[in-house]
């Protein structure tokens, strides 16, 4: 299916923006902190026209599923769910500015694997507001859309989303790292280590208790914050405090702040095997202090990690299923991912390869 066959029209403008892989920096966003993603190979494409009618009409081809806006629903965005209410979140941030929407026919289409912590949610939201922008030729600026797709997230979708997602998509390209400080949105792009590849391979473990996990970890984060008298736990000056906290708020600050240093240890420019020991320090991290991996993570990133050419590998988005990232030698990265998950599939699980050799140094 296509824009013509189902709105019987032509599309007026197409945009795009990718979905993103965090190398380093998990879990930090909302505590104000540092992250290190990449933008991926792969986009979200909408399709934008004027609709003849005045409804909105929007369709997602990968979800075959055409959603129209009509009275009932248009007024509480409390009924709309789904990947409408992201798109029509879009749209009533963009007119709460007073820019005057049309009635739109969307057509999404997306390479981004849903829902596997690539982030197809934010790709989704920027592409969707890039269309508008220029369909509209609105005056936003890159990182005014990023903040625009993480408020529809939070207020329509009901995600309670950081800053990461948005402006990875927004403002980042799969031949760089971004490094951002999320609470500055001061940010730098920086190369990955010479001569290495990134490997992205999904678990195939759903992300079932991802939510309550995420708005339990927040929540855990704020009261820690509380007991140091901090506005959030990027302000952590002396870790010792962190020690003095009682658990679970103790190790859920240690978290943060050790991999707040991590991205900022990069940041300073690290060998390739020493971005690797980090990153290996962060799936412990997340695992051990923060309690957010499962058991099929562990077993894929202990695979990655014993396997000659890996030079660190990681648990990779909020956790509790979803996909791993790995640093590997250049030239490396597809035949590791498949022997990888040869070796994960025979332990039972079901994973799949999501971006095979994403190379940073010689694109
Ligand atoms: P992730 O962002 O990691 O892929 P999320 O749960 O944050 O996972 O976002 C997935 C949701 O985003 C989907 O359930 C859907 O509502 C919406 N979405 C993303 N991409 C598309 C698409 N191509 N078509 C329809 N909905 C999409
Ligand atoms: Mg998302």
């Amino acid at each position: 299916m296509d824009f013509q066959q189902i709105f019987d029209a032509a599309p007026t403008v197409q945009s795009s923006a990718p979905g993103r892989v965090n190398l380093l920096g998990e879990h930090t966003d909302y505590n104000d902190g540092f992250v290190l993603p990449t933008a991926i190979p792969q986009e979200t494409t909408v399709f934008l026209g004027f609709s003849s009618t005045n409804q909105h009409h929007f369709y997602s081809a990968e979800l075959e599923e055409r959603v129209d806006i009509t009275d009932s629903n248009m007024d509480s965005s409390s009924k709309l769910q789904g990947f409408a209410s992201y798109v029509w979140g879009c749209i009533r941030l963009l007119e709460q500015m007073r820019h005057s929407i049309p009635p739109m026919n969307v057509f999404v289409t997306s390479a981004v694997p849903i829902g596997s912590g690539l982030s197809s949610s934010a790709a989704l939201e920027v592409a969707m507001l890039r269309g508008l922008r220029s369909l509209l030729q609105l005056d936003l600026d890159d990182v005014k859309i990023a903040q625009l797709g993480q408020q529809a997230e939070i207020q329509y979708a009901g995600v309670n989303c950081g800053i990461m997602d948005q402006m990875a998509s927004s403002l980042a390209d799969p031949q760089h790292l971004l490094f951002l400080d999320t609470r500055t949105l001061e940010r730098q792009k920086i190369p990955l280590p010479q001569d290495t590849e990134v490997v992205v391979i999904d678990s195939g473990i759903p992300r079932k208790l991802a939510t309550s996990g995420y708005n339990q970890r927040r929540a855990e984060c704020e009261e820690a914050s509380r007991l140091l008298k901090i506005k959030a736990l990027r302000d952590v000056t002396d870790p010792e405090a962190v020690e003095t906290l009682p658990e679970p708020w103790r190790r859920r600050a240690r978290h943060v702040v050790t991999e707040n240093n991590r991205v900022l240890e990069v940041r300073q420019g690290v060998s390739a095997e020493r971005f690797g020991e980090l990153m290996n320090a962060s799936h412990a991290s997340l695992r051990d202090d923060y309690e957010v991996s499962v058991a099929g993570l562990d077993h894929l990133v202990d695979i990655l990690q014993k396997t000659p050419d890996v030079l660190g590998a990681r648990l990779t988005g909020a956790g509790f299923g979803g996909a791993c990232v790995a640093l590997v030698r250049a030239g490396r990265g597809e035949a590791i991912a498949h022997h990888v998950l040869e070796q994960y599939t025979s332990l039972g699980y079901s994973g799949h390869i999501l971006v095979p050799a994403l190379n940073h140094t010689q694109q």
